[in-house]
């Protein structure tokens, strides 16, 4: 049971999410935490104001999170039966006293590397769950909490750890599952993870949904229920198109699409464990949960052809053209060779006679590659762009389905169009500006109209 950081945002959040847990003690659950509410967001700007040597706007961003954590704890346990725990107290002091030191030493020497990040980042889950676990206790379950450390075993990729399986495996069964049992639980934290020095890593932004499925994985769980803010994955994001429409069912081929192109909801590293386990994953709302969730399996079953829409932007499209080299074998190899060793992923890419155009993040390094490409090409460089896709795995079977996206888009510029290899993807770049509007218009032309 992964809880995201708005399921643990306040004190009565955690109520609803202990709640929760305590109906599941039969099935012996993993309880896998994101952070309080905004608070790795608040970490971060804490850490990105010390390395500017602004040290009291950098400890004014922790006095909040330490007023925030205290208030949860305080509205947890200061009630007639008794005061927050003195275990808990010296935890919470005890982690606050680290960031501020850690902040400290950020802003003496304005120099904040990847590795300093992920290290003031993780408190946000350690806190979240040592207030938890020690609230689940109070409430008389028998509740263990777990180091993630211990067990997320990753290389040193600060900022972005690669996982790596079978240790994480070897961990979980000799550090969590003695741990589990029916009518016992296990709290421990998601999105951070260590090396093998035992240095801290986190999995990246929204990482906890990956550590949900590889603990799941790892211990062969039965499900991973992501509990989140909406029920279920959405025909699209709810903030863009308010009359999305909840999807009951899901294959891994198509949540894993969407995740990638945008749907934040998932992790888009999630499914892979999931898959490679056959472990089903559901999608739930926390403070909905009698309400409509998505099961995301092997098997397709949306009956539909277009199943969701997800979108990501800023991302940037370069246009490479060479006259003299494109016909000819290898510029491809040549081509890709360069984004290769920059270790600058594409994302879509369409061929022309003499052109291929490609989408790579926003913040590539954009000057080096230019430098590089135009020894053998002319590149033209297309900025603030964004990629739509239309996600559905019966895409390719469905008649006339390119003039409903053209008909619906007739006055937007697209600028880019390709069908993934799967055949479930089709995705357009569009100009940012557009991105929201040309959801809407593919929402009601190929999902509320039906196809
Ligand atoms: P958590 O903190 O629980 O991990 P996130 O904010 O990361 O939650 O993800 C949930 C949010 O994802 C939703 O509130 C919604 O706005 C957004 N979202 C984007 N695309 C979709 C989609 N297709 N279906 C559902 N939610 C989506
Ligand atoms: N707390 C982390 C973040 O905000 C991880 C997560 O919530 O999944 O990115
Ligand atoms: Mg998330």
């Amino acid at each position: 049971m992964k809880f995201g950081g708005s399921s643990v945002a306040d004190a009565a959040c955690m109520r609803q999410v202990a709640s929760l847990v305590r109906e599941a003690l039969p099935q012996a659950p993993l309880v896998v935490l994101s952070a309080m509410g905004k608070t790795t967001n608040g970490l971060f700007a804490a850490a990105s104001a010390a390395e500017r040597g602004d040290l009291p706007v950098a400890l004014d961003q922790l006095k909040t999170l330490i007023q925030n954590h205290r208030r949860a704890a305080d509205e947890l346990f200061n009630n007639p039966e008794g005061s927050v725990p003195e275990a808990l107290d010296h935890a919470l002091t005890d982690a606050f006293g680290q960031i501020e030191l850690l902040l400290r030493g950020v802003a003496l020497l304005r120099e904040l590397s990847p590795r300093s990040q992920d290290a003031i980042a993780s408190f946000g889950e350690q806190l979240s769950t040592r207030i938890f676990a020690a609230f689940l206790r109070k409430e008389g379950c028998d509740a263990a909490w777990v180091d993630a450390c211990a067990v997320m075993r990753t290389d040193g990729t600060f900022g972005e750890g690669q996982p790596q399986p079978e240790s994480i495996r070897e961990l979980a069964a000799s550090v969590i599952a003695p741990l589990l049992g029916p009518g016992r639980v296990v709290v421990t934290q998601g999105y951070i993870g260590a090396t093998e020095e035992g240095l801290t890593t986190t999995l990246g932004r929204g990482g906890s949904d990956y550590s949900a499925a590889l603990l799941g994985a790892a211990l062969a769980a039965s499900e991973v229920q992501i509990w989140t803010d909406v029920e279920g994955v959405l025909t699209c994001d709810p903030r863009i198109v308010p009359g999305a429409l909840p999807i009951p069912e899901l294959s891994f081929a198509e949540a894993a699409e969407l995740a990638a192109f945008g749907a934040k909801v998932l992790h888009p590293a999630t499914i892979q464990p999931a898959v490679e386990a056959k472990i089903p994953v559901t999608v739930r709302h926390t403070q909905k949960p009698q309400g409509r969730f998505t099961t995301i399996t092997g098997e397709v079953h949306s009956g539909r052809s277009v199943t969701a829409l997800a979108s990501r932007g800023p991302i940037t499209v370069l246009t490479v053209s060479s006259s003299r080299m494109l016909a000819q074998s290898g510029f491809l190899a040549r081509l890709f060779e360069v984004f290769g060793r920059l270790g600058v992923s594409v994302d879509l890419v369409a061929t022309a006679e003499v052109s291929v155009s490609l989408t790579i993040e926003a913040d590539a390094p954009l000057k080096v590659l230019l430098k590089e490409l135009s020894a053998f090409a002319t590149v033209k460089v297309a900025e603030d762009r964004a990629i739509v896709a239309v996600v559905g795995a019966r895409l390719k079977q469905t008649a006339g389905l390119g003039s409903r996206i053209f008909g619906a888009l007739a006055d937007i510029n697209i600028e880019m169009i390709s069908m993934g290899a799967n055949e479930i993807n089709l995705s357009l770049v569009v100009e940012r500006p557009q991105e929201h509007e040309t959801l809407r218009r593919l929402h009601a032309a190929l999902i509320e109209g039906g196809v």
